[in-house]
């Protein structure tokens, strides 16, 4: 059996992270297995729909690196991949459930089911619709009482329980009584996401449905879906819930967001891979950095747990700063351009277009620090710019008064103007003999010409610092601090 498998969002909004861990937990399963991985746009409400948001999910699928093999616009025998352009399918498999005396057309106006739920829920019963139509004389005075379009509801065991198999959680029992007779076609002529899904899953050759535990109270009625048109049902992985570290309902709250707002913080996309993949999967107790290769060669349903998997933002930063430690001086500088050369929240324009050698040489000194790209713009800005700007008493050390400090960054700036190497060690050695020389201490002399070179009190190590600005930056600088002194 060749494994099939499918992603099915609702084009309803930007694609949450918890969303997304079912497109990714698919595609593994789907790459680990040499199967299909399919995206079908689910888009039936047409009442939720919210314009744009189908390409920003499969924006977010392409910046994940999960490429899928059949999809929406792919011309292959399963398409198309679009709810809304499968209508006529889904009225055919509705109309044959109605012949086979499987489902029925309800009248009922939307003014009568409210007043039967409220009704129920005085009386303490279930809420769900009572069945009048489910029998003639019902149907009839209800088409009396409504000229609208009918819906067609599926008919339910009155009583009883029961099961569906999940893979995950193995039996799960479901109480019939409290299940009712759901519609499978809406007015206007939509189906419902229970009849779509289940027509799709089956056209389409769904071989394990793997998507979030939410939908588990769906199952059975799936169930019952597959068996009255005589279908089998694929296999049921329902991943676990992900919840935030106070053991809540995951939000914003947490930091969780749209994927694409990752990427716009800075986050990498194999970072965020990483952390979405053990968000109810591991391999063992103790492994937890693999690439996106590794997870395609672990990853097995077997690992998933039905316990709620719990989502720790700082657990993300961690892993982006992992990988970023992780990447090639070139790799970074590369991966740092577009953010540096940002126009709204990138290095002023006349410091641009960033110069990509330099930066190359600047990336060993700040890749220790950064967390997410994004913060590269304020974090290097003092590499590039022309001019720094800064609060002059800075450049006055503790135990220092201004003219002191003034003494000190003179010979600084003559050491500076004398030097014939450049090297962090020569440097090092001349700024030493220079601190002893001049009996000034090492902690102010170095302080003074931090500030004099950086425009900060924080900064990458002093001499491989002055090293990566070079000579000529250094010199105007140390020369603008005895000015601004
Ligand atoms: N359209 C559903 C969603 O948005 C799909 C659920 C399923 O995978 O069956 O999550």
């Amino acid at each position: 059996m060749t494994v099939r498998v499918r992603y099915a969002p609702s084009p309803t909004g930007d694609p949450h992270v918890g969303n997304i861990r079912s497109a990714l937990f698919n595609w593994l399963y789907a790459r680990h297995t040499g199967g299909t991985f399919i995206v079908r746009i689910e888009d039936t409400d047409q009442a939720r729909m919210v314009p744009g948001s189908v390409e920003t999910i499969l924006d977010a699928l392409r910046w994940l690196g999960l490429d899928w093999d059949e999809g929406p616009g792919s011309d292959t025998p399963h398409g198309p991949y679009v709810q809304s352009e499968r209508l006529d399918l889904y009225t055919e498999h509705a109309e044959r459930l109605i012949t086979e005396g499987k489902a029925y057309y309800c009248y009922c106006t939307p003014e009568r089911l409210d007043a039967v739920r409220k009704e129920r829920q005085k009386a303490r019963q279930p809420t769900g619709y009572d069945r009048r139509c489910r029998e003639p004389e019902g149907a009839e005075q209800a088409q009396e009482e409504n000229p609208n379009p009918p819906v067609v509801r599926f008919k339910m065991p009155v009583e009883g329980s029961l099961t569906v198999n999940d893979f995950v959680r193995g039996e799960v029992t479901f109480d019939v009584s409290l299940l009712d007779d759901f519609v499978l076609l809406k007015s206007d002529g939509y189906p419902t996401y229970h009849l779509a899904n289940v027509v799709d899953d089956h056209l389409m050759e769904i071989t394990h449905v793997m998507r979030a535990e939410e939908w588990l109270p769906s199952a059975p009625r799936h169930r019952l879906l597959y068996e009255a048109f005589g279908y089998e049902m694929p296999v049921l992985v329902h991943l676990p819930l992900i919840l935030g570290p106070d053991r809540s309902k995951l939000s914003k709250r947490h930091g969780a967001a749209s994927v694409l707002e990752f990427r716009d913080m800075g986050y990498l996309p194999d970072a965020l891979v990483n952390f979405l993949a053990l968000l109810g999967w591991s391999l063992d107790e103790t492994s937890e950095v693999f690439t996106k290769d590794e997870l395609v060669e672990h990853f097995t349903p077997e690992r998933i747990v039905a316990s709620p998997a719990v989502f720790n933002i700082e657990k993300l930063d961690w892993f982006n700063g992992l990988y970023i430690r992780g990447m090639s001086d070139d790799a970074l500088a590369d991966a740092l351009v577009p953010w540096l050369e940002d126009e709204e929240h990138g290095l002023p324009g006349n410091t641009l277009p960033v110069d990509r050698d330099y930066l190359a040489s600047i990336v060993p000194l700040e890749r220790e620090r950064l967390k997410r790209l994004s913060e590269a713009p304020e974090m290097l800005s003092f590499f590039f710019e022309e001019r720094l700007t800064y609060d002059a008493s800075l450049l006055v050390p503790k135990g220092l008064d201004a003219d002191g400090a003034r003494g000190a960054l003179e010979a600084a700036l003559a050491t500076a103007e004398g030097a014939d190497d450049w090297s962090v060690a020569a440097l090092e050695a001349s700024y030493r003999a220079l601190a002893e020389a001049s009996g000034i201490k090492t902690g102010q002399l170095f302080g003074a010409i931090r500030v004099a070179v950086t425009g900060r009190t924080a900064a990458p190590p002093l001499f491989d610092t002055l090293s990566v600005l070079g000579r000529e930056r250094c010199v105007s600088r140390l020369r603008a601090a005895l000015e601004a002194l």
